[in-house]
């Protein structure tokens, strides 16, 4: 039997370092690694998925979650699983298949809704390890949401970073509370 481990929470968490070290990990191990990250994602670098300190590993492209069945490997890695089309059947019955699975992803878009489909994966592994960030309002290590700071609606679709704060659950009431007056 392989297993499904995941790693989310909201914005500069450290979601993609986890999944880099642990690819790391297995290369070392001379497992057979495929990486994988969606096509939408360019924020930092094309065909690799890269995390804040600068750790960078080769990656493919793919919009649907079922085209790494296209590839043989015993261990796959998944970078911003939120943007993927799809669903995730095909991990769970590869994962029966004896495959390794390392995935990480923000599990809530900024209307603190259900990313893509994240909240599937999550129901669906082995290990869930949900990471938290220093909210940047009140820099206590408790942020738990993703907050866009500008005011439109289509948030959960956009991809550059820097729109986005990491917030902790008082922070957020507060910000949005401000955004109604
Ligand atoms: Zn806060």
């Amino acid at each position: 039997m392989g297993d499904i481990n995941v790693y989310t929470g909201p914005m500069k968490c450290g979601k993609s370092n986890k999944i880099i070290a642990e690819a790391k990990r297995q290369m070392i191990a001379g497992k057979k690694i495929m990486i994988f990250k969606p096509g939408i994602d360019t924020r930092f670098a094309k065909d690799y998925i890269v995390d804040r300190n600068g750790n960078k590993l080769k990656s493919e492209n793919i919009t649907n979650i079922e085209e790494i069945q296209n590839y043989d490997a015993d261990v796959y890695v998944i970078d911003e699983f939120q943007f993927l089309k799809g669903n995730v059947d095909c991990i769970e019955k590869m994962a029966e298949k004896g495959k390794k699975f390392y995935i990480a992803g923000l599990n809530l878009t900024s209307e603190r809704k259900p990313f893509g489909q994240m909240g599937d994966l999550l129901c669906v592994s082995d290990n869930v390890q949900t990471m938290t960030s220093i909210c940047e309002v009140c820099k206590r290590d408790n942020a738990i949401f993703s907050f866009y700071k500008l005011d439109d609606k289509d948030g959960d679709i956009r991809i550059g970073d820097a729109e986005y704060i990491p917030v902790c659950r008082e922070c957020y009431n507060e910000l949005k509370s401000r955004e109604k007056e």
